[in-house]
């Protein structure tokens, strides 16, 4: 039990340094976006509803059940913490997932339809088990639902279809990623953000 809380502390932590680095970036624009870590096989550390990701303190870090039930008393999730419980029933060696709202996710999400492909870049890299450019990624692009339970059953529902998915696009809302720990979520998030602002930068030379 003790391996726990120190554990817990050192997962929030890291979560308290993501929102500060993130927000200098411009990914998690007032009190949006939300970021998790696997605590245990039962329970997940999440940012709690509402709170302003550059300026969070331990005390805006709640643990939830794998269902999005609060274990933390008087604490609220944010109704999206059901998309990050998900992803840690279906997948358990998943240990930490990020959602985060920048202006070119929140572009290209209105803009390139139901998927965006991400091909010939370097950074493709930074995603478990790529090991070349030479390849491409596929990141569906959901439409935007205040219902997050379906929400949620449309992504499991992907996944089945497709299989192996590295990171999805919510239309004109964010991006969600997750990896084994945050830390790689994090360079995760880092190597997807760039992507998205050079596909903004070559669709304006295109144009
Ligand atoms: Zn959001």
């Amino acid at each position: 039990m003790t391996h726990l809380v120190v554990d817990y502390r050192q997962q929030a932590e890291t979560l308290l340094q993501l929102g500060r680095e993130f927000h200098a970036r411009g990914w998690v624009p007032a009190t949006s976006s939300n970021f998790s870590a696997r605590v245990d096989a039962g329970r997940v550390a999440i940012t709690v509803s509402g709170r302003h990701k550059a300026r969070l303190t331990t005390d805006d870090i709640m643990l939830v059940d794998l269902d999005g039930n609060s274990l933390s008393p008087g604490k609220r999730p944010s109704a999206e913490t059901l998309l990050h419980t998900a992803l840690y029933r279906r997948h358990p060696e998943v240990g930490g997932v990020l959602h985060t709202h920048s202006p070119a996710a929140t572009v290209l999400s209105l803009t390139v339809g139901d998927t965006l492909m991400l091909q010939g870049y370097e950074l493709l890299k930074a995603f478990a088990g790529v090991a070349t450019h030479e390849t491409r990624i596929r990141i569906p692009i959901f439409a935007n639902d205040q219902d997050i339970t379906r929400l949620s059953a449309q992504v499991d529902a992907w996944i089945t279809e497709h299989g192996a998915l590295h990171a999805y696009l919510i239309a004109g809302h964010g991006l969600y990623t997750w990896a084994r720990d945050l830390r790689h979520a994090g360079i995760q998030i880092e190597a997807l953000e760039f992507m998205f602002e050079c596909e903004l930068l070559l669709r304006r030379i295109g144009s």
